[in-house]
């Protein structure tokens, strides 16, 4: 499997979530995002809901990535509803976000995050596994809580594979869907953050391939904070929900990157 090196390219993941409904509405935002983005200087990545992959993949110009919302570990068989990961890369995804607050919510369990991430992993796909507390307690025990999922997200995984997945820090109080009403992290509360995971990870792995694991932030990314949480919160990159639905905002943050 071939492997990468980081590059400071700075990565941005598009998470449409269950929108738009209809598939010339996904082929009308894809067109519109990569007329609004023209040769991105950032790598971009389009996450659309799975009936729409294939329109999505042939209205996406080269320089974007297509991306999965989810996918199942095992390769095929009885799993009801659910696409494998070897399906979707067979259809041409390279990267899936993994352990999302939303599908945790429904029951996705560590130990489930943790096979899909090994077997995108053995597949050669980008896993960007979704990390975050659901409150924030004045005693800093959502430390306690962040570090628990992402060792339970990585257990398992080797120390040359790991430079390969993608950590995105999601506080769910601040995702714009969550029950946050309405909060945001700050540009400090990201970094504070990006430090902390990136401590873990050099205890898990040593430092050098630490360093060359990226850590977005997501969570009400839009363009009037993106530039601080890039500069000040020192992340590589975003994973966007809501904003990556409006082409001219969803431009915006790429620039900001
Ligand atoms: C998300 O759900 O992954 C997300 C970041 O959403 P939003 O940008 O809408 O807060």
């Amino acid at each position: 499997m071939k492997k990468t090196s980081k590059s400071p390219e700075k990565l941005i993941v598009a998470n449409w979530k269950m929108n738009p409904i209809t598939e010339s509405d996904a082929i009308r935002l894809t067109k519109a995002i990569a007329k609004a983005a023209v040769r991105p200087r950032a790598r971009v990545v389009i996450a659309p809901p799975a009936a729409h992959l294939g329109a999505v993949r042939s209205a996406l110009p080269k320089s974007f990535v297509l991306g999965a919302q989810d996918g199942h570990e095992k390769d095929s068989g009885p799993m009801t509803g659910n696409i494998s990961l070897r399906t979707l890369y067979a259809y041409g995804v390279r990267t899936v976000i993994l352990g999302h607050s939303e599908r945790r919510k429904e029951g996705e369990t560590d130990t489930r995050v943790n096979a899909k991430v090994r077997a995108a992993l053995q597949l050669g796909i980008t896993p960007v596994v979704c990390i975050g507390e659901l409150v924030r307690d004045s005693h800093g025990k959502y430390f306690g809580f962040v570090e628990a999922q992402l060792r339970a997200a990585l257990a398992n995984v080797k120390r040359t594979d790991v430079d390969r997945v993608v950590i995105a820090y999601e506080p769910v109080w601040a995702i714009s869907s969550g029950d946050g009403k309405g909060q945001t992290a700050t540009a400090g509360d990201a970094h504070e953050m990006k430090l902390f995971i990136q401590k873990m990870l050099v205890e898990l792995y040593g430092r050098s391939v630490a360093m060359r694991v990226k850590i977005l932030y997501g969570g009400s990314v839009n363009k009037g904070n993106a530039e601080e949480l890039i500069l000040q919160g020192e992340v590589d990159g975003f994973l966007v929900g809501g904003a990556s639905l409006k082409p001219d905002e969803f431009a915006a943050i790429i620039k900001a990157a």
